[in-house]
């Protein structure tokens, strides 16, 4: 048995904390933060106040938005992953650009969201997004994300809205949070 299974085995078991595990097995406290890290994004553990659980399927199913509170769509959310294995969940990419003003940047370690024609998963700080636009699936003003640039204009093409980076997009949300969706942005920012 490798040592995540017996650590999986020992906390169905009663063990809660790191270092009982650490001192269970003899190791670096870092060392099972690793593995703890490695269950957890297997999806097997979940962390709360520094204890350890193991994840039940409820759990995985239904989580919300870290911003709105509605259920994660898992098409268009945003996942942020941040340093110490917390993860904060929205439920579409306008929910996950506001969540971005909100987070401790220093402690985010990567942005996943989805490609909104394929559903690739894509590095959100690389994609090319949507703003404003007609089509309005989740929360408004609608935020889209696409792997490209060109997928991204296309589709302004066809329902409105800005093409935007990640940070660009960022800041115009908030400005059409600030002012609403009626008032005219200027193409460049
Ligand atoms: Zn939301
Ligand atoms: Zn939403």
């Amino acid at each position: 048995m490798s040592r995540k299974e017996e650590i999986l085995k020992l906390i169905e078991e009663g063990y809660t904390t790191a270092k009982q595990l650490a001192r269970h097995f003899n190791v670096s406290l870092m060392t099972i933060y690793r593995d703890l890290r490695e269950l957890e994004e297997e999806g097997k553990i979940i962390r709360k106040h520094g204890n350890v659980e193991l994840k039940k399927e409820e759990e995985i199913k239904e989580s919300t938005c870290a911003v709105c509170g509605k259920n994660v769509d898992l098409r268009l959310g945003f996942i942020y992953m941040m340093r110490g294995g917390k993860k904060v969940q929205t439920c579409c990419a306008h929910c996950g650009l506001i969540a971005y003003r909100t987070l401790n940047k220093e402690n985010i370690e990567m942005v996943m969201t989805r490609d909104f024609i394929s559903s690739n998963p894509i590095n959100a700080f690389m994609g090319s997004f949507v703003i404003g636009s007609s089509a309005a699936p989740c929360c408004q003003p609608s935020a889209f994300a696409f792997a490209s640039r060109e997928d991204a204009e296309k589709f302004a093409k066809g329902f409105g809205g800005y093409v935007s980076d990640f940070e660009e997009a960022t800041v115009r949300m908030e400005e059409l949070m600030k002012s609403g969706p009626k008032i005219k942005l200027s193409t460049k920012l």
